[in-house]
């Protein structure tokens, strides 16, 4: 191994075969070729991987023994048929995962950390998978370090380390040293690590281990462990468990029934086991996978990107939304609409030279004054000509002021522009007026900052000791971006929280928060500063009714976000900065910009590229739409399977022969569940979800509804087919009266899948049905073309006979009045819930 930091730069340039220019391209693929991505992830699995482990399930054991029974008691039929229905399963199985891969995999892409690399001289940005040892690399302030670095030229460089060493406090780095050999990992401070941020400065270094070679990837091996499973998922493990105990229980009894009736002991065993494998959803988690990556497909086209995908379930049960304020509830363009001059040669020369735009681009601050100035008139360019700048205190958001010390014909000026409440505490002349000033203009939702000079004798480390002259105030407008008024409205409607936490003035902030709703009669807004003086308790009660934090700083926003966690709410935060590092991270769901800081965007769960509230209040209605897609093809699963069940356990307990044959259970579930379900995914929503209020993932299935839906629809479907069965018994043979119920009971389902696409009736808006779920239809197609296959040309395989029109007569019948069953449910549940 390296040792990176005992060596000087020019040593280890030698030694990495490279220089200060970087690789060339030529090299730099060759070196990937030989070190492999720049990521710690494990290898991917191959697809014969991926086809095989779908026999890897308990239930396929059991098919297979089932299969194995019958070939040997000379069930020739059964024995092959079971092994295609084996067959069959695991390849739809596997092309669904293997899409859920592919996306996941176009996902992955969209939200790639990118680095900026020196190739064949030239600073360009590439993906951070794509570094190999031997890159230059250029690192700054928000950057997330792309390898393990050792550093060539560093200035001011401060790195937080805490995801390798738990210590938040930033730690200084510098290129010049080099160091024993023996040196610790975390004293090494001429190198930097994977993972790590940088806080402040630049540098430049040459990179000498990549992906798990890394310290950062080391540790990720070592601590290998799964990620840790998500509330729904955790839900549904309880769900299926307790399904499934209840489903044995039923079956073992039914099975005792059976032989003790003096059934035949084959029969009767293999029903049974059919009926287990084709009542248990094993197919669930990959269904809900499904759903996710789907969801995280449709967010991005709605221009939010997720990075963890388990946030997508999380992102309807949101209940508190803690929004920065400019850029993503404002427009973030500030123009100069008014000012106050006390001393306006000072007012126009602060704008000048206390400045840190070139014109073209920067703070938005700085480049609306140099418009302004332009605007009338001023020449910015020629004041900063004759003025020398000496000393530069840049914009600190902490101190929440910029200065500048110039010089004029050996005369010293300090120009200041920030804050009021911050200068005014080292100002003099602040009288009851000016502050009156300041406060209109802020009342009116501009952002005011306050100028200040003062003339100094020489240049001073120590500005906040001495007394500023007022030169007045200037007013910025950022006006709130369109939609985000309609979107907090929504937001509300849909019982969440909307919190404005800015970095602004509170009387600016308040106004803002008015014009946009955030804040109504009665809220409350408070300062940053405030929030120390409450305990956790008080301030999680105190946060109910603020809509406004303002003066706040990002140690205000994490424990806002800690203190609403830790009482059970769902939080959505947004941030750019390094700073904001530690609330996105804690936030169940942390929201960083697109043109936030690598930083920021590698931690958040999610990244928006249209930087708008609109935007997560949006994704927030998609969240929902995806959860209750879930909830669709769990009511479908298990209404079907419920149907299943009643119909066998009745005609068992009513002492008829068995209904079905197991081999036609197996097949059921595959042209019914197996190109139905897949479907939900994709399905519309055209219920406004913002009408209701917040569910916890958890609390997804043991939902009410869920529960009398497959209750009665399983119910119904069983008896009805039981009706059908007898009847038939009574009019035909036995195998006839066998493959009509076969049939009624797949055509019934397919009927079910239909009526699950929506919750409006089938006949309210019909053409909407196709709207909203165009796949289910093309699903039931291809399961028509495989029944139709197996009771006309494969007949002998499931104990079937060829049906003639009359016989298809009574599956329309059956079918007819499950489809009239679920559509007066249907209007019962709307008008209820209209109501
Ligand atoms: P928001 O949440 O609205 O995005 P923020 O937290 O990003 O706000 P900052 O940009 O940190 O806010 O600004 C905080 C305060 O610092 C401003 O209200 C203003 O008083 C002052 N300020 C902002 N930009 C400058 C600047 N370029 N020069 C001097 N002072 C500034």
């Amino acid at each position: 191994m390296l040792k990176a930091h005992s060596l000087s730069p020019e040593e280890i340039l030698r030694i990495l075969k490279t220089d200060r220019r970087g690789l060339s391209e030529e090299e730099a693929k060759k070196r990937l070729k030989i070190y492999g991505k720049n990521e710690i992830e494990e290898e991917e699995e191959s697809l014969i991987k991926v086809f095989f482990r779908q026999f890897n399930n308990p239930f396929v054991y059991i098919l297979f023994v089932a299969s194995g029974i019958s070939a040997y008691i000379g069930k020739k039929e059964d024995s092959l048929i079971i092994l295609a229905i084996i067959f069959v399963n695991s390849l739809l199985g596997f092309f669904q995962e293997f899409r859920a891969i592919t996306s996941l995999k176009a996902l992955k892409k969209l939200t790639e950390v990118k680095t900026k690399v020196y190739r064949d001289g030239k600073l360009k940005v590439i993906p951070a998978s794509e570094l190999v040892p031997g890159d230059v690399v250029y690192i700054q302030e928000g950057d997330v370090v792309p390898a393990d670095i050792r550093l060539i030229e560093s200035v001011g460089l401060m790195v937080d380390e805490s995801v390798l060493t738990g210590e938040s406090v930033p730690v200084e780095k510098n290129a010049d040293v080099v160091l024993p050999e023996d040196t610790p990992v975390y004293n090494r401070s001429n190198v930097v690590f994977k993972g790590t941020h940088v806080v402040k400065g630049w540098a430049v270094g040459v990179v000498y281990a990549t992906g798990r070679q890394t310290e950062f990837g080391k540790i990720s091996e070592k601590a290998k462990e799964k990620s840790p499973e998500t509330p729904l998922m955790r839900a549904l493990k309880k769900f299926s468990l307790a399904w499934m105990v209840i489903i044995f229980f039923l079956l073992s009894i039914l099975f005792l029934i059976g032989i003790y009736q003096g059934r035949d002991i084959y029969e009767v065993l293999l029903l049974i086991v059919s009926e287990l494998v084709s009542a248990v959803p094993e197919g669930l988690p990959l269904v809900i996978t499904f759903t996710l990556v789907i969801g995280a497909i449709a967010l991005s086209r709605r221009k939010v990107l997720i990075r963890y995908l388990p946030a997508t379930e999380t992102l309807g049960s949101t209940t508190f939304i803690c929004s920065d304020k400019t850029g993503t509830i404002t427009e973030g363009k500030l123009k100069v609409q008014e000012f106050f001059a006390l001393n306006e040669k000072f007012l126009n020369l602060i704008s000048a030279l206390c400045n840190s735009s070139d014109g073209e681009s920067g703070d938005p601050v700085d480049l609306a004054l140099l418009r302004w100035l332009e605007e009338n008139d001023i020449d910015w360019k020629k004041l900063r000509e004759e003025y020398r700048t000496v000393k530069v205190f840049p914009f600190d958001t902490k101190k929440r002021y910029m200065a500048v010390i110039v010089e004029k014909e050996g005369k010293y000026y300090l120009l200041v522009k920030g804050a009021f409440e911050t200068l005014s505490n080292f100002s003099e002349g602040i009288s009851e007026e000016l502050i009156k000033v300041h406060d209109v203009l802020a009342e009116n939702g501009l952002r005011v900052l306050f100028f200040a000079y003062a003339e100094i004798p020489e240049p001073v480390e120590d500005i906040e000791s001495l007394k500023l002259k007022p030169a007045g105030f200037v007013g910025f407008l950022d006006p709130p971006k369109e939609g985000v008024k309609e979107a907090v409205v929504n937001a509300r409607r849909a019982g969440i929280r909307v919190i404005m936490i800015t970095g602004d003035n509170l009387k600016t902030a308040v106004a803002v928060a008015k014009q946009t709703e955030i804040y109504r009669e009665g809220d409350l807004a408070v300062e940053g500063k405030d929030l120390s003086k409450y305990s956790d308790a008080e301030l999680y009660n105190l946060l109910k009714r603020v809509s406004v934090i303002a003066r706040a700083l990002p140690e205000d926003k994490y424990r806002v976000v800690k203190v609403l966690q830790e009482k059970g709410e769902i939080v959505a935060v947004t941030g750019d900065g390094v700073n904001d590092v530690p609330a996105l991270k804690v936030a169940d769901i942390g929201v960083a910009m697109g043109s936030g800081t690598e930083a920021a965007k590698s931690v958040a769960k999610m990244v928006i590229t249209d930087n708008n509230l609109k935007v997560i209040v949006e994704a927030v209605r998609w969240g929902r739409i995806i959860v209750r897609n879930i909830k669709r093809a769990i009511t479908y699963l298990l209404t079907t399977s419920f149907g299943e069940i009643t119909l066998l356990s009745s005609a068992i307990l009513m002492k008829l022969p068995l209904p079905l044959y197991p081999t036609q259970i197996l097949w059921i579930n595959i042209v019914t569940d197996g190109v139905q379900d897949k479907t939900f995914p994709f399905n519309k929503e055209e219920i406004d979800v913002m009408k209701e209020k917040p569910q916890k993932p958890e609390k997804v299935f043991l939902d009410k509804r869920l529960f009398l839906r497959f209750l009665t629809g399983g119910l119904f479907i069983g008896f009805i087919n039981l009706i059908l069965f007898k009847h038939l018994l009574s009019v035909y043979s036995y195998e006839v009266a066998v493959t009509i119920t076969f049939t009624s009971m797949v055509v019934n389902q397919w009927a079910v899948g239909i009526q699950t696409v929506r919750d409006y009736p089938f006949f309210y808006k019909p053409w909407r049905n196709f709207q909203m779920n165009p796949y289910i239809f093309i699903g039931i197609f291809i399961g028509l073309i495989l029944q139709l296959l197996a009771i006309y040309v494969f007949p002998n395989y499931f104990h079937a006979v060829p049906l003639s029109l009359e016989h298809w007569f009574y599956v329309i019948l059956t079918t007819l009045s499950v489809f009239i069953f679920i559509e007066i449910r249907k209007l019962v549940f709307t008008i209820f819930s209209e109501r």
